[in-house]
Protein backbone atom coordinates (compact mmCIF):
# COMPACT_ATOMS: atom_id res chain seq x y z
CA UNK A 1 0.00 0.00 0.00
CA UNK A 2 2.71 2.55 1.01
CA UNK A 3 5.02 1.93 -2.30
CA UNK A 4 3.18 3.85 -4.54
CA UNK A 5 4.74 7.54 -5.38
CA UNK A 6 2.96 10.00 -7.33
CA UNK A 7 4.58 12.91 -9.62
CA UNK A 8 2.48 15.62 -10.37
CA UNK A 9 3.45 18.41 -13.10
CA UNK A 10 1.86 21.49 -14.72
CA UNK A 11 1.12 20.92 -18.65
CA UNK A 12 -0.55 23.45 -21.32
CA UNK A 13 -2.00 26.19 -19.82
CA UNK A 14 -3.97 24.69 -16.98
CA UNK A 15 -3.71 20.45 -17.34
CA UNK A 16 -1.67 18.48 -14.82
CA UNK A 17 -0.02 15.53 -15.67
CA UNK A 18 0.19 12.84 -13.29
CA UNK A 19 2.41 10.08 -13.03
CA UNK A 20 1.94 6.70 -10.79
CA UNK A 21 4.91 4.80 -10.07
CA UNK A 22 5.14 1.72 -8.11
CA UNK A 23 8.80 0.90 -6.52
CA UNK A 24 8.14 -2.64 -6.23
CA UNK A 25 7.73 -3.89 -9.75
CA UNK A 26 9.05 -0.57 -11.28
CA UNK A 27 5.94 0.19 -13.34
CA UNK A 28 5.20 3.78 -14.19
CA UNK A 29 1.67 4.55 -15.52
CA UNK A 30 1.08 8.16 -16.72
CA UNK A 31 -2.53 9.56 -16.31
CA UNK A 32 -3.46 11.16 -19.74
CA UNK A 33 -1.27 12.88 -22.23
CA UNK A 34 -2.07 16.27 -21.84
CA UNK A 35 1.35 17.59 -23.22
CA UNK A 36 4.44 15.39 -24.58
CA UNK A 37 7.62 17.75 -23.32
CA UNK A 38 6.79 17.79 -19.91
CA UNK A 39 5.47 13.99 -19.43
CA UNK A 40 9.00 13.19 -21.02
CA UNK A 41 10.61 15.85 -18.48
CA UNK A 42 9.44 14.55 -15.13
CA UNK A 43 10.03 10.41 -16.78
CA UNK A 44 13.65 12.05 -17.07
CA UNK A 45 13.83 13.55 -13.64
CA UNK A 46 12.15 10.62 -11.99
CA UNK A 47 13.90 8.45 -13.84
CA UNK A 48 10.97 6.25 -13.87
CA UNK A 49 10.54 4.13 -17.02
CA UNK A 50 6.95 4.35 -18.06
CA UNK A 51 5.23 1.13 -18.91
CA UNK A 52 1.42 2.34 -19.41
CA UNK A 53 -1.34 5.10 -20.01
CA UNK A 54 -4.20 5.42 -18.52
CA UNK A 55 -6.54 7.55 -20.31
CA UNK A 56 -9.43 9.04 -18.61
CA UNK A 57 -11.60 10.14 -21.53
CA UNK A 58 -11.00 11.14 -25.54
CA UNK A 59 -10.35 14.91 -25.43
CA UNK A 60 -7.30 16.67 -27.12
CA UNK A 61 -5.81 17.62 -24.05
CA UNK A 62 -6.15 13.99 -22.17
CA UNK A 63 -5.41 11.45 -24.96
CA UNK A 64 -3.98 13.60 -27.86
CA UNK A 65 -0.16 12.78 -27.24
CA UNK A 66 -0.76 8.80 -26.69
CA UNK A 67 1.11 7.77 -29.91
CA UNK A 68 4.04 9.60 -29.75
CA UNK A 69 4.56 8.96 -26.26
CA UNK A 70 3.56 5.13 -27.16
CA UNK A 71 6.22 5.23 -29.48
CA UNK A 72 8.95 7.15 -27.62
CA UNK A 73 8.48 4.52 -24.59
CA UNK A 74 6.87 1.23 -25.77
CA UNK A 75 4.18 1.41 -22.94
CA UNK A 76 0.88 0.17 -23.38
CA UNK A 77 -2.38 2.03 -23.66
CA UNK A 78 -5.91 1.68 -21.46
CA UNK A 79 -8.57 3.61 -21.49
CA UNK A 80 -12.46 4.23 -21.87
CA UNK A 81 -14.25 1.35 -23.59
CA UNK A 82 -16.72 3.80 -24.41
CA UNK A 83 -14.68 6.12 -26.51
CA UNK A 84 -12.04 3.18 -27.60
CA UNK A 85 -12.93 4.51 -31.37
CA UNK A 86 -11.76 7.82 -30.30
CA UNK A 87 -8.42 7.02 -28.43
CA UNK A 88 -5.31 6.61 -30.33
CA UNK A 89 -3.48 3.59 -29.54
CA UNK A 90 -5.62 2.19 -27.41
CA UNK A 91 -5.07 -1.48 -26.43
CA UNK A 92 -6.96 -2.21 -23.99
CA UNK A 93 -10.75 -1.28 -23.03
CA UNK A 94 -12.09 -0.76 -19.42
CA UNK A 95 -15.41 0.07 -18.08
CA UNK A 96 -16.70 -0.02 -14.78
CA UNK A 97 -16.31 -2.72 -12.72
CA UNK A 98 -12.43 -3.51 -14.73
CA UNK A 99 -9.35 -4.06 -13.08
CA UNK A 100 -5.81 -2.43 -14.13
CA UNK A 101 -2.93 -3.85 -12.53
CA UNK A 102 0.14 -1.35 -11.76
CA UNK A 103 2.48 -4.00 -10.51
CA UNK A 104 0.66 -5.73 -8.04
CA UNK A 105 -1.73 -2.42 -7.19
CA UNK A 106 -5.02 -2.41 -8.29
CA UNK A 107 -6.84 0.53 -9.80
CA UNK A 108 -10.59 -0.36 -10.31
CA UNK A 109 -12.56 1.87 -12.43
CA UNK A 110 -15.77 3.79 -12.40
CA UNK A 111 -17.79 5.01 -15.10
CA UNK A 112 -17.86 8.60 -14.56
CA UNK A 113 -19.61 9.34 -17.94
CA UNK A 114 -21.47 13.03 -18.47
CA UNK A 115 -18.30 15.28 -19.12
CA UNK A 116 -17.69 12.76 -22.22
CA UNK A 117 -20.31 10.03 -22.20
CA UNK A 118 -17.92 7.14 -21.65
CA UNK A 119 -15.81 8.92 -19.29
CA UNK A 120 -13.33 6.88 -16.58
CA UNK A 121 -11.96 7.44 -13.26
CA UNK A 122 -8.88 5.28 -11.53
CA UNK A 123 -9.52 4.33 -8.45
CA UNK A 124 -6.65 2.69 -6.26
CA UNK A 125 -4.49 2.71 -3.12
CA UNK A 126 -6.92 5.89 -1.49
CA UNK A 127 -6.27 7.88 -4.52
CA UNK A 128 -8.73 8.42 -7.55
CA UNK A 129 -7.70 10.09 -10.78
CA UNK A 130 -10.88 11.67 -12.54
CA UNK A 131 -10.14 13.59 -15.11
CA UNK A 132 -12.57 16.14 -15.71
CA UNK A 133 -15.33 14.99 -13.92
CA UNK A 134 -14.84 16.12 -10.65
CA UNK A 135 -13.02 19.53 -10.01
CA UNK A 136 -11.83 21.48 -6.54
CA UNK A 137 -15.02 23.31 -5.96
CA UNK A 138 -16.51 22.32 -9.68
CA UNK A 139 -17.35 19.65 -12.17
CA UNK A 140 -17.43 18.80 -15.48
CA UNK A 141 -18.94 20.64 -17.98
CA UNK A 142 -21.85 18.36 -19.07
CA UNK A 143 -20.80 17.90 -22.95
CA UNK A 144 -22.07 14.76 -23.83
CA UNK A 145 -23.99 13.28 -21.29
CA UNK A 146 -27.36 14.15 -19.68
CA UNK A 147 -27.18 15.85 -16.11
CA UNK A 148 -29.07 12.72 -14.79
CA UNK A 149 -25.96 11.20 -16.22
CA UNK A 150 -23.13 13.48 -14.57
CA UNK A 151 -25.16 13.70 -11.12
CA UNK A 152 -25.34 9.80 -11.00
CA UNK A 153 -21.13 9.92 -11.84
CA UNK A 154 -20.60 12.63 -8.95
CA UNK A 155 -22.12 10.41 -6.73
CA UNK A 156 -19.55 7.09 -6.92
CA UNK A 157 -17.24 10.06 -6.49
CA UNK A 158 -18.61 11.18 -3.16
CA UNK A 159 -19.23 7.72 -2.20
CA UNK A 160 -15.67 7.23 -2.11
CA UNK A 161 -14.07 6.98 1.22
CA UNK A 162 -13.12 10.19 3.49
CA UNK A 163 -9.46 10.20 3.11
CA UNK A 164 -9.35 10.13 -1.01
CA UNK A 165 -7.32 11.85 -2.53
CA UNK A 166 -8.74 13.25 -5.86
CA UNK A 167 -6.53 14.45 -8.57
CA UNK A 168 -8.12 16.58 -10.96
CA UNK A 169 -6.72 17.24 -14.60
CA UNK A 170 -6.98 20.86 -14.08
CA UNK A 171 -6.32 23.71 -12.09
CA UNK A 172 -9.72 25.86 -12.25
CA UNK A 173 -10.25 25.98 -8.50
CA UNK A 174 -9.68 29.94 -8.35
CA UNK A 175 -12.80 30.39 -10.59
CA UNK A 176 -14.44 27.11 -9.19
CA UNK A 177 -13.79 28.90 -6.05
CA UNK A 178 -15.70 32.18 -7.10
CA UNK A 179 -19.04 30.66 -8.12
CA UNK A 180 -19.43 28.14 -5.24
CA UNK A 181 -19.87 31.57 -2.72
CA UNK A 182 -22.38 32.41 -5.08
CA UNK A 183 -24.42 29.29 -4.45
CA UNK A 184 -23.59 28.17 -0.88
CA UNK A 185 -22.65 31.73 0.95
CA UNK A 186 -23.27 30.83 4.44
CA UNK A 187 -21.05 27.98 4.52
CA UNK A 188 -18.32 28.69 6.46
CA UNK A 189 -16.26 25.76 5.70
CA UNK A 190 -16.38 27.07 2.18
CA UNK A 191 -15.26 30.39 3.24
CA UNK A 192 -12.33 29.13 5.18
CA UNK A 193 -11.28 26.92 1.89
CA UNK A 194 -11.53 30.14 -0.31
CA UNK A 195 -9.06 31.69 1.62
CA UNK A 196 -6.78 28.91 1.53
CA UNK A 197 -7.20 28.61 -2.10
CA UNK A 198 -6.13 32.18 -2.52
CA UNK A 199 -3.05 32.08 -0.59
CA UNK A 200 -2.16 29.17 -2.30
CA UNK A 201 -2.41 30.48 -5.69
CA UNK A 202 -0.75 33.86 -4.80
CA UNK A 203 2.20 31.49 -4.21
CA UNK A 204 1.57 29.67 -7.33
CA UNK A 205 1.31 26.36 -5.97
CA UNK A 206 -1.07 23.80 -7.10
CA UNK A 207 -4.78 23.24 -5.21
CA UNK A 208 -4.86 19.72 -6.44
CA UNK A 209 -5.13 17.05 -5.08
CA UNK A 210 -8.13 17.96 -3.26
CA UNK A 211 -9.88 15.46 -0.63
CA UNK A 212 -13.31 13.75 -0.63
CA UNK A 213 -14.50 15.05 2.59
CA UNK A 214 -13.55 18.57 2.26
CA UNK A 215 -15.37 17.96 -1.54
CA UNK A 216 -18.37 16.82 0.25
CA UNK A 217 -17.96 19.79 2.75
CA UNK A 218 -17.51 22.38 0.22
CA UNK A 219 -18.47 21.55 -3.23
CA UNK A 220 -21.45 22.78 -4.90
CA UNK A 221 -21.91 20.38 -7.40
CA UNK A 222 -21.76 17.59 -4.19
CA UNK A 223 -24.43 19.62 -2.18
CA UNK A 224 -27.63 19.80 -4.26
CA UNK A 225 -29.08 17.88 -1.42
CA UNK A 226 -27.85 20.53 1.01
CA UNK A 227 -31.21 22.10 2.66
CA UNK A 228 -28.65 25.25 2.83
CA UNK A 229 -27.95 25.29 -1.30
CA UNK A 230 -31.64 24.55 -2.10
CA UNK A 231 -32.78 27.26 0.15
CA UNK A 232 -30.77 29.57 -1.27
CA UNK A 233 -31.70 28.45 -4.91
CA UNK A 234 -35.45 28.82 -3.88
CA UNK A 235 -35.30 24.70 -4.74
CA UNK A 236 -36.20 23.56 -1.14
CA UNK A 237 -37.27 19.87 -1.26
CA UNK A 238 -36.47 19.42 -5.04
CA UNK A 239 -35.20 16.35 -6.51
CA UNK A 240 -31.25 16.31 -6.37
CA UNK A 241 -30.86 15.93 -10.13
CA UNK A 242 -32.89 18.64 -10.64
CA UNK A 243 -30.64 21.26 -8.62
CA UNK A 244 -27.32 19.73 -9.87
CA UNK A 245 -28.77 20.44 -13.09
CA UNK A 246 -29.60 24.32 -11.82
CA UNK A 247 -25.88 24.82 -10.35
CA UNK A 248 -24.73 23.34 -13.39
CA UNK A 249 -26.53 25.79 -15.90
CA UNK A 250 -25.54 28.69 -13.38
CA UNK A 251 -21.94 27.74 -13.80
CA UNK A 252 -22.14 27.49 -17.48
CA UNK A 253 -23.27 31.27 -17.62
CA UNK A 254 -21.25 32.86 -15.11
ZN1 LIG B 1 -12.20 17.09 -21.11
FE1 LIG C 1 -9.53 18.54 -19.94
Amino acid sequence: MTDLQIHQFPCLSDNYGFLVHDIESGETACIDTPETAPIMAALAETGWQLTQIWNTHHHYDHAGNNEEIKRATGCTITGPAGEADKIPGLDRAVDEGDVVMLGAHQARILNVGGHTLGHIAYHMDGHAFVGDSLFALGCGRVFEGTMAQMWDSLQKLNALPDGTQIYCAHEYTTANAAFAVTIDPDNQALQARVAEIAALRAADKPTVPTEIALERATNPFLRATDAGVQAHLNMAGAAAVDVFAEIRQRKDNF
